[in-house]
């Protein structure tokens, strides 16, 4: 199997904490929706031959702005270029203020059949603290509207350790999530990112984000909370009714090849991964000449074993031994026995088939276990 990433760079407005490549001028909108159809035809056959497209993700930036036919017209390049599979998921980032009864339908004609929502949290203050485009009241409303306009596979994203978020008001984020029921939640710590506002505040000590521990102690809030309402912790950021994982970002964590389209995405194709450049007007005038605006990195083995650790280790399956003795000649228990040992004695992770899981204990310290395991 293989997934489709399109990275659409455009937002209404910046949220202080966002550090992702998007541009809120919209006026090369139309010439960088045509550069990304080039940029598919380009790439045609970059993914290994023969493999079905199971999943397309419509990611960004803000790709809810984008109106239906642009969103068409990328999805019908798609059919046109790659053999998209019967029953593929189909998903979109929106954000709450552009779901409209009206949009959500035709959002559900073109075929859309999973919608992520940022959310983010349902604090009207908090949400003003971030810039975030949509208010308190739009982000309680879109997803009845969405189930409304058909939708059956919905995940919201929320963030924690927030500035003016207390213990308080993310209890009160938690319980309005599971009283919406979405069959998905991704829930993420604030990080502060030097180039962004809230990183500039930080460094001039203007802003005084919420310690580690306060992220430590939302994390645990979090986790019990949604597994008390059902849902599964497949992975560190992830939870889901039974069932409803995402197709597409399970398939990165598994090492399945993708495509990216559009500046800033990536693509992995087995054996390299491409960078696309984070830069509208360069990404456009260089399709427009006809030329791939890529940079390529071949895979070393130990790239590829770091990454399996990395990811893997993030997830409920965790990691495969045989298959990094087999694949990679990697043996991971003989090589970190010591170390494995005393994760297995502390609690912080279990064997089980085989796989070296993280239990909840150990994925709060994910990052500092996978360092330790890592090939240098
Ligand atoms: S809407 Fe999303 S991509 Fe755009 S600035 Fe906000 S967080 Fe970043």
């Amino acid at each position: 199997m293989a997934g489709i990433y399109l990275h659409i760079p455009f937002c209404r407005q910046a949220c202080y904490y966002c550090d992702f490549h998007f541009s809120t001028n919209l006026k090369t909108r139309q010439a960088l929706l045509q550069a990304m159809q080039r940029e598919a035809g380009l790439l045609q056959h970059y993914l290994p031959a023969g493999e079905p497209i199971e999943t397309v993700y419509f990611g960004g930036g803000t790709p809810s702005l984008l109106d239906a036919g642009e969103l068409g017209a990328l999805l019908e390049q798609l059919q046109r270029l790659f053999p998209i599979a019967e029953g593929a998921e189909i998903s979109l980032e929106a954000n709450p203020d552009d779901l409209t009864a009206h949009k959500l339908d035709q959002l559900r004609q073109l075929g859309i059949n999973r919608l992520s929502i940022g959310i983010q949290t349902f604090q009207e203050d908090v949400l003003k603290g971030l810039n975030r485009a949509h208010t308190a009241k739009e982000a309680l409303q879109c997803v009845p509207l969405a189930r409304a306009a058909g939708f059956n596979n919905l995940s919201i994203d929320l963030m924690y350790a927030l500035p003016g978020q207390d213990e308080a008001a993310w209890q009160q984020d938690l319980a309005q999530a599971l009283a919406l029921k979405p069959e998905h939640i991704s829930a993420y710590g604030l990080t502060i990112e030097p180039q962004t506002a809230f990183g500039k505040w930080t460094e001039r000590g203007q802003m005084h984000p919420p310690g580690e521990e306060v992220g430590e102690q939302h994390y645990r809030m979090l986790v019990a909370a949604l597994g008390r309402g059902g849902y599964q912790h497949y992975e560190v950021s992830n939870f889901c009714l039974p069932g409803y994982h995402s197709r597409h970002n399970t398939a990165y964590w598994q090492q399945k090849p993708y495509l990216g389209l559009g500046p800033g995405a990536h693509s992995y194709n087995l054996k390299s991964r491409h960078y696309t450049i984070r830069n509208n007007g360069l990404y456009i005038k260089k399709l427009e000449a006809g030329q791939l605006p890529h940079e390529r990195e071949e895979l070393s083995r130990q790239d590829h074993i770091n990454e399996y650790l990395m990811t893997g280790l993030r997830t409920s399956w965790g990691v495969d031994l045989d298959y990094l003795n087999q694949q990679w000649q990697h043996p991971l228990l003989r090589e970190h026995s010591a170390y494995i040992a005393e994760m297995l004695q502390q609690g912080q992770a279990r064997i089980s088939n085989n796989h070296l899981i993280l239990t909840e204990e150990g994925r709060l310290l994910a990052d500092e276990i996978t360092a330790r395991l890592f090939l240098v």
